[in-house]
């Protein structure tokens, strides 16, 4: 029995409440400078998920004082349309972030539509110059789930220099841009996935565990060394004792023990996500600012 588990809980709700705050300060100084950030957000069809996540994200950007456009497009849009509309808003100087609802109806080439998004703009960080510039540890929008879990645990462990950082799951979302978050952070990173031979002996050897799998309670007691910091991305809806709830990867009964700090799920990484897409936006803001600044000192420069 641990003898004190509010300690061990890595608050995701709270942490997010207070990158929110940041960004309301930060917005409202911006806006008593005469300027309005805005967030452009394009949903393509009717999926009932992503209408969801969508009313969530203009809420929370309305909470901070971000604009928020909503683009709806219907579901049999033709690819040329949507990257008409992603063209209007790249050229729209009123706009810093532009965000595209995925999944996208199956017609329509997603790689194609995500790299038609102008990188400085690009706040879910999944454009090619923002994937390439993240590997090259250069300073570029980077995706809002693993950017949110690492201040979870700048935030729960401080110093993560030299760690081992052990990632489940190697997608182009949360797994690998998670480890270059964490490499970019100087930890030593082991990425770990379905084609990985003995899972838990290399889970064992982590300071760090961040799990990515979206297989609930894969990870038990076995995979944890004791003093492990578990950051579980995985959210998992299952049915239970007569009723539906969200679980996480990571058994959380057996990991709590073990653990020097663990997320809950829910209220761990999920709330990070929206807070590092309100950040984002205003990191766009600064970054497109930096261009602008520097395209006006090439055009004062002598040839
Ligand atoms: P994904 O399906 O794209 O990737 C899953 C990864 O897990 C793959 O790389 C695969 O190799 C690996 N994997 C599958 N089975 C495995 C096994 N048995 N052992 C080890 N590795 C295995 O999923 P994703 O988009 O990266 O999302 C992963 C989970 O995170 C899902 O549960 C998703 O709902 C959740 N998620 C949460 C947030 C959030 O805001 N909290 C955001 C994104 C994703």
């Amino acid at each position: 029995m641990n003898a004190f588990p509010s300690l061990k809980l890595i608050d995701g709700k709270a942490t997010a409440a207070r990158v929110l705050a940041e960004v309301r300060e930060q917005v409202d100084s911006l806006r008593r400078g005469g300027m309005q950030p805005a967030l452009a957000v394009v949903l393509v069809g009717q999926d009932a998920a992503s209408q969801v996540y969508v009313r969530n994200k203009v809420l929370r950007a309305a909470e901070v004082g971000i604009r928020s456009l909503e683009q709806r497009l219907p579901s049999d849009t033709e690819q040329a349309d949507l990257l008409g509309v992603i063209e209007q808003l790249n050229r729209d100087p009123a706009i810093n972030g532009i965000l595209v609802q995925l999944p996208l109806p199956g017609h329509i080439d997603e790689h194609q539509v995500l790299q038609a998004i102008s990188p400085l703009k690009d706040v879910d960080g999944f454009h090619s110059a923002n994937v390439g510039g993240l590997a090259q540890g250069r300073d570029v929008l980077t995706p809002c789930t693993p950017s949110g879990c690492m201040r979870l645990l700048r935030d729960a462990c401080g110093e993560l220099r030299g760690k081992h950082a052990v990632v489940i799951g190697r997608s182009n979302i949360v797994g690998k841009p998670m480890a270059a978050l964490l490499l970019q952070a100087d930890c030593t990173v082991t990425v770990v996935h379905s084609r990985s031979h003995d899972l838990p002996a290399l889970c064992r050897q982590a300071d760090i565990l961040v799990s990515a799998v979206g297989k609930p309670r894969l990870i038990g007691a076995d995979w944890l060394k004791p003093g492990v910091v578990v950051i579980d991305v995985g959210i998992n809806r299952i049915e239970e004792d007569g009723r539906s709830r969200l679980v996480g990867d990571v058994d959380f009964a057996a990991a709590l023990p073990l653990a020097a700090a663990i997320t809950p799920v829910p209220g761990g990484v999920g709330p990070m996500t929206i807070a590092y897409l309100m950040k984002n936006t205003l990191l766009a803001l600064d970054l497109q600012q930096q261009a602008a600044q520097r395209e006006r000192t090439a055009c004062h420069s002598p040839c």
